[in-house]
C-alpha cells in the first residue's frame, strides 16, 4: 500500500507532470538497463518460475446488496495442504481496528470434513466477532490430499471515515469497493497456518498463497464492476441486476469495486490494462490510463516483464484522498498521483508475483515498491533515510507507531536498497535482483531467499545488513 502522506517525505509529481519527467525517464532507463535484463551470472534459472499446480481453488461468489453497503457472499475453498492439518483458518481482515466500522461475519460453514468452526479475536477491533475463524475438522488431513470447505458470509460496510483514511474497504455516493472482504484463507506453503495478530500500525498483515481463484459479482445494474483478474462482459440477472465474472490463477487477494466508472482501457506490451475513475476525479480514466501504461514500462525495465496478462485499476475516490492498495492484478487507488500509481504497479512484482509475509516481513513488499519508483523519479536524499533510526527488518508488530513504520520500512527500507545498487554497481545489482523476482515468482519469499540471490555482491549484503534489512544468519542460509 501506500499510505495519504508520503512516507518518504519525497514531493510528489502530479500526473500531469509525471508524463512530462517520463518522456526522458524512459530513454535513460532504457539505456541504464540495456546490459541488464538477464539474469546474474551465479542466477540458478533465467526462466520464471511456474505456479504451484496444487495451489489452492477458490470461488468467490459475492452479491452487493441495493442498499450498496451490505455484500453477503459465498466462498468455495479446495484446498491441498502441503503439511498435514486438523483445521482450517480464515483471516477477517475488515475486523482490523485501522477499519473499525466495517464488519465481516461468517454466516455458516459446510463441507464433508467440516465439523465446526469458531472466530479467534487476534486483537481485531472490539465490538466485531473477531480477527480469524478457525473451521475444525472431522479427522486429519495428510499433506496432499484436498479438503473442501464452503463458507457463507456478510461483510457490512460503513461510509464513515476508518481510522485508515483511505481504506480497502469504503462506501461513497457513486461508489463501493471491498478488497480483502471475504474471509481470507491463511496459509504460507512450508510454514503452516499464519495467524498473525492484527496490529494499530496501518498496513497489510498477511501471508496467502497465490490461489486460482473465480470471482462473481451480482451488483444493481446500473454499477460497472472492476475487479481483479481477467473479467468477462456482463450479463443481465433479472430485477434490476447484472452478474459480472473474472478469473484469476494466481491471486494471492482480490479487490472488487462497483461504481459510477468512467472506464479506458488499453494494451501494454501483452498486458490488457481496465481503469476506472469515478465521476468528479481529478483525472479522467484515460489519464490515468496512459499513467499507468507508463508506469508499466518503466518498472517493467527494471524488473522483467509485467506479471499478469490483466491489471485492473480503480480510482474510487475523486483523487484527493490519496493512498493506494495494491491487490493481485488490480490497484484500488485513493489518488492519482504518478508517484503513487509506480508504486503501486511495482507491488504486481513485489507482493503479488514475489510473495511475502506482510506481517513478519513488511519491508520484502513496501521498501521494494518504494525503491522501485526511482525508476521515474530520483530518489529523494537517500543517505537521509538511511541514517534514520532502528532496523528496516521486523514484523509488524515491532513498530512504535505509524510514522516508525513508514520510516523504516518505506523509508529507509528503500534508502538501503538504492545503497546496495550504488554499492556494487547498477548492472550487477538489477541482475540478481531479476534472479530473486524470476525464481521467487508465485512464492512467499523470505529475507534469506534475497541473501541468496545477492550472494554473489557481498557489499550489497553489507549494506542491507547495516540498515537492519537483513541478519547475518540470512546469508548463512543465503550462503
Ligand atoms: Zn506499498
Amino acid at each position: 500500500m501506500q499510505q495519504q502522506a508520503d512516507p518518504t517525505g519525497r514531493r510528489r509529481t502530479a500526473l500531469a507532470a509525471g508524463v512530462l519527467i517520463l518522456l526522458a525517464g524512459c530513454t535513460s532507463s532504457r539505456r541504464d538497463d540495456a546490459g541488464s535484463t538477464g539474469p546474474a551470472p551465479g542466477c540458478p534459472s533465467t526462466e520464471r518460475a511456474a505456479p504451484d499446480p496444487g495451489r489452492p481453488v477458490i470461488d468467490l461468489d459475492f452479491r452487493l446488496e441495493d442498499d450498496r453497503r451490505t455484500v453477503t457472499g459465498t466462498e468455495a475453498v479446495a484446498f491441498t495442504p502441503d503439511m498435514p492439518v486438523e483445521e482450517v483458518w480464515f483471516r477477517l481482515i475488515p475486523n482490523a481496528p485501522q477499519s473499525a466500522g466495517h464488519e465481516l461475519r461468517v454466516d455458516a460453514v459446510r463441507g464433508d470434513d467440516v465439523a465446526g468452526g469458531g472466530y479467534v479475536d487476534a486483537d481485531a477491533e472490539p465490538g466485531t466477532p473477531g480477527g480469524l475463524y478457525r473451521v475444525d475438522l472431522r479427522r486429519a488431513v495428510p499433506a496432499g490430499e484436498t479438503v473442501d470447505v464452503e463458507v457463507d458470509f456478510t461483510l457490512r460496510l460503513t461510509s464513515e471515515r476508518t481510522p485508515a483514511g483511505f481504506d480497502r474497504l469504503g462506501v461513497d455516493d457513486d461508489v463501493t469497493w471491498w478488497a480483502s472482504g471475504f474471509p481470507l484463507l491463511t496459509w504460507e506453503p512450508g510454514a503452516g497456518w499464519a495467524r498473525d495478530p492484527f496490529v494499530e500500525v496501518s498496513g497489510e498483515t498477511t501471508a496467502n498463497a497465490v490461489a486460482d481463484t473465480t470471482i462473481s459479482v451480482s451488483a444493481p445494474e446500473e454499477l460497472v464492476v472492476l475487479m481483479s483478474g481477467d473479467q468477462e462482459e456482463p450479463r443481465d440477472e433479472g430485477s434490476g441486476r447484472r452478474v459480472w465474472e473474472s478469473h484469476e490463477p494466481v491471486a494471492r487477494d482480490v479487490h472488487v469495486a462497483a461504481g459510477e466508472f468512467e472506464t479506458a482501457e488499453v494494451e501494454v506490451d501483452g498486458t490488457a490494462v481496465t481503469v476506472g475513475a469515478v465521476p468528479g476525479a481529478d483525472s479522467s480514466a484515460e489519464d490515468l490510463a496512459d499513467a499507468t501504461s507508463d508506469a508499466i514500462r518503466l518498472v517493467a525495465g527494471r524488473f522483467g516483464p509485467f506479471p499478469y496478462p490483466t491489471l485492473t485499476v480503480a480510482l474510487v475516490s475523486d483523487g484527493r484522498d490519496g493512498g493506494g492498495e495494491e491487490y493481485s492484478s488490480s490497484i484500488l487507488l485513493g489518488g492519482d498521483d504518478f508517484g503513487l500509481v509506480v508504486h503501486e504497479v511495482a507491488h504486481m512484482w513485489f507482493y503479488g508475483m514475489v510473495g511475502n509475509s506482510q506481517f513478519r516481513d513488511p519491508w520484502l513488499d513496501e521498501a521494494f515498491a518504494t525503491y522501485a519508483e526511482s525508476v521515474a523519479d530520483e530518489p529523494h536524499d537517500p543517505e537521509d533515510d538511511l541514517d534514520r533510526g532502528g532496523s528496516v527488518g521486523g514484523s509488524m508488530a515491532d513498530f512504535s507507531d505509524q510514522d516508525d513504520y513508514e520510516h523504516r520500512v518505506y523509508g529507509k527500507g528503500a534508502a538501503a536498497l538504492w545503497a546496495a545498487r550504488d554499492a556494487v554497481g547498477a548492472d550487477d545489482f538489477d541482475r540478481a535482483v531479476r534472479c530473486y523476482v524470476e525464481t521467487q515468482a508465485w512464492t512467499l519469499s523470505r529475507p534469506e531467499d534475497l541473501a541468496r540471490a545477492l550472494a554473489d555482491l557481498p557489499e550489497a549484503l553489507e549494506v542491507l545488513v547495516e540498515a537492519g534489512a537483513l541478519d547475518r544468519a540470512d546469508l548463512s542460509v543465503g550462503g
